[in-house]
């Protein structure tokens, strides 16, 4: 097993166990709900932004382990930032776990680096990309809204 390997495996698991930032805001700014019915994936996102920045961020539901710690990393990682750093982030993430060729900086994505490894089982890219799905939707237009990965 390679290095990189271990250290998804390694972070997948801790994120599972003790994912961050796990829980519903109230009050909220921004609500999504996401649903990836491949896989039985559910979250709810709420965010409390303040001036364009994300002041506070918490996702809640269940699913499998990679989209839990997904959304633990996610709220980790987008915490503080403004709306537009936190898109461009998801932008980042969403190009680097789907293969689509768009130049990353991976400077940007700093731990989120390790769940490029869902690359190698395309069912569980779904998985990974729910909650920054369903982040995108919560601070979109519409302020609340549901996604699927369908
Ligand atoms: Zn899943």
């Amino acid at each position: 097993m390679s290095r990189l390997d271990a250290l998804y495996q390694q972070l997948i698991l801790d994120h599972n166990k003790s994912p961050r930032n796990f829980g519903k805001l109230d009050p909220y700014t921004h609500y999504s709900k996401g649903f990836n019915p491949l896989c039985g994936d559910q979250y709810e996102v709420t965010l409390s932004v303040q001036n364009g920045v994300i002041q506070d961020i918490q996702f809640v539901g269940t699913g499998c382990a990679i989209s839990k710690s997904s959304g633990s990393m996610m709220t980790d990682a987008v915490k503080g930032k403004s709306l537009a750093d936190a898109l461009a982030l998801k932008d980042h993430f969403l190009s680097m776990i789907l293969d689509s060729g768009t130049p990353i900086e991976r400077p940007m994505l700093g731990r989120l680096a390790v769940l490029e490894g869902v690359k190698k089982f395309p069912s569980r890219v779904k998985c990974a990309a729910l909650v920054w799905r369903a982040l995108e939707d919560a601070v979109s237009d519409c302020q609340v809204g549901q996604t699927t990965t369908e």
